[in-house]
């Protein structure tokens, strides 16, 4: 058996691999540096061309890019009319973010347990949340595979609430053949440089819904109103005047942002289908290995994955997660841990949330780390995460 690198054996590679990274190539460079040269370097017609090309990939009615996703989730909340007193239920297998839009309106999340082998939120637990005081559901594609949409779809019918997806993980996923961003009432992109596709800083909302769709450009631009039609004060001033109409921020996308994000989005179905590739080569290497545990996969999700998460049967191995993770990281694969349950952290235990709230998200928690998953990783790269796994697995195994 070899030795491992943490114990004063050689590492399997020298050069460090950590879970995520961009893909940003020259012809991405040039479309920014075309706009920087430009009259517009803010908010001009690449954001315009950007958002009807996001409504091509989604098939979705309007598309609204803004400055982050985490921007676009409040922008959602705010457009659902997310207010003190209001509930909305959300997993706490997710970055905080999906649970923080809830709390900049004032809201009160409600923490949904999640499917032990899915992952994503549980649709029976929903259920149990529910109250008269729900307003809507957060609903995360965690890792990018698409969530419950006919189980959700037909609980937000029946008690009238707006269905949030926060497919931050997700662009690129079709479920039953339609896109990710075409089937809630809102879905939320995100384009940290981590995600699928980058504008380094970045963010969307797509809705096949007219009035939720004025509630999205209002809310990223100050509430201020341009278009005659929607303000209240008719005949105006002149042609200077516009009219804020409710309590927006400003959230907009940079147009040298939105270029690259163009440039990215030709990109897409070639880094789907290597990340594809690559979570293939990850399964048929794991899914005999009996000390772990491999995500499963709904028939409905054509999944274009974010996050690799592989899961450790600690009761079979002589180590523990922490054990395992420097083990990696001394091998020169450097995981990550999506996520600690979202309600551990101090300031929500501070808002009167306690441990073994949602008991399958911790059970899981304990055991995953995600594997490095990025479409420039090479077959090498690859292999080498796959020996590591392999020689740590064998060297801890009971
Ligand atoms: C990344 C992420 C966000 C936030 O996106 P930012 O662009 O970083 O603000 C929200 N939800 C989930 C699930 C994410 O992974």
């Amino acid at each position: 058996m070899d030795k491992l690198a943490i114990n004063g054996g050689s590492a399997l590679r020298n050069k460090k691999i950590y879970y995520g990274c961009q893909w940003v190539d020259t012809d991405d460079v040039k479309a920014v540096c075309e706009v920087l040269l430009s009259d517009y370097i803010t908010c001009g017609p690449k954001v315009e061309e950007v958002e009807r090309e996001l409504e091509s990939i989604t098939e979705a009615k309007h598309a609204v890019v803004c400055s982050n996703g985490t921007a676009a989730l409040h922008c959602a909340c705010l457009a659902a009319g997310i207010q003190p007193g209001d509930e909305v239920i959300t997993t706490p297998l997710t970055f905080v973010a999906s649970a923080n839009c809830v709390r900049y309106c004032g809201g009160t999340v409600v923490f949904a347990d999640v499917n032990p082998e899915t992952y994503n939120i549980d649709p029976d637990s929903i259920e149990q949340n529910i109250t008269e005081r729900t307003k809507a559901i957060i609903a995360v594609d965690f890792t990018g595979q698409a969530v419950d949409h006919k189980r959700i779809r037909e609980i937000c019918d029946k008690h009238n609430l707006t269905f949030i997806e926060d497919a931050a993980h997700a662009i690129g996923t079709l479920y039953d053949g339609k896109p990710v961003g075409s089937l809630a009432d809102m879905t939320c992109f995100s384009f940290h440089p981590v995600k699928t596709i980058t504008s380094g800083e970045g963010g969307a909302i797509t809705t096949n819904n007219d009035e939720l769709y004025h509630k999205l450009v209002l809310a990223h631009i100050h509430g201020i109103e341009h278009d005659e039609e929607f303000m209240e004060e008719v005949p105006h001033e002149g042609p200077w005047y516009y009219e804020q109409l409710s309590l927006g921020y400003n959230y907009r996308m940079t147009d040298f942002q939105a270029a690259l994000l163009l440039s990215q989005m030709n990109k897409l179905e070639k880094f789907k289908a290597r990340r594809k590739e690559i979570v293939t080569k990850y399964d048929d290497a794991f899914r005999n290995i009996p000390e772990l545990f491999v995500q499963k996969e709904v028939p409905e999700s054509d999944t274009c994955k974010h996050l690799y998460i592989m899961q450790l049967k600690l009761d079979k191995l002589n180590c523990t997660r922490r054990e395992f993770f420097d083990s990696l990281s001394a091998e020169g694969i450097q995981c990550q841990i999506h996520y600690v349950p979202v309600y551990w952290f101090p300031y929500y235990r501070r808002l009167g949330y306690k441990r073994g709230l949602c008991p399958n998200a911790e059970e899981v928690y304990k055991g995953i780390m995600s594997l490095p998953l990025y479409p420039k990783m090479t077959d090498q790269d690859v292999s080498d995460v796959i020996n590591a796994v392999k020689k740590i697995i064998e060297y801890y195994r009971k």
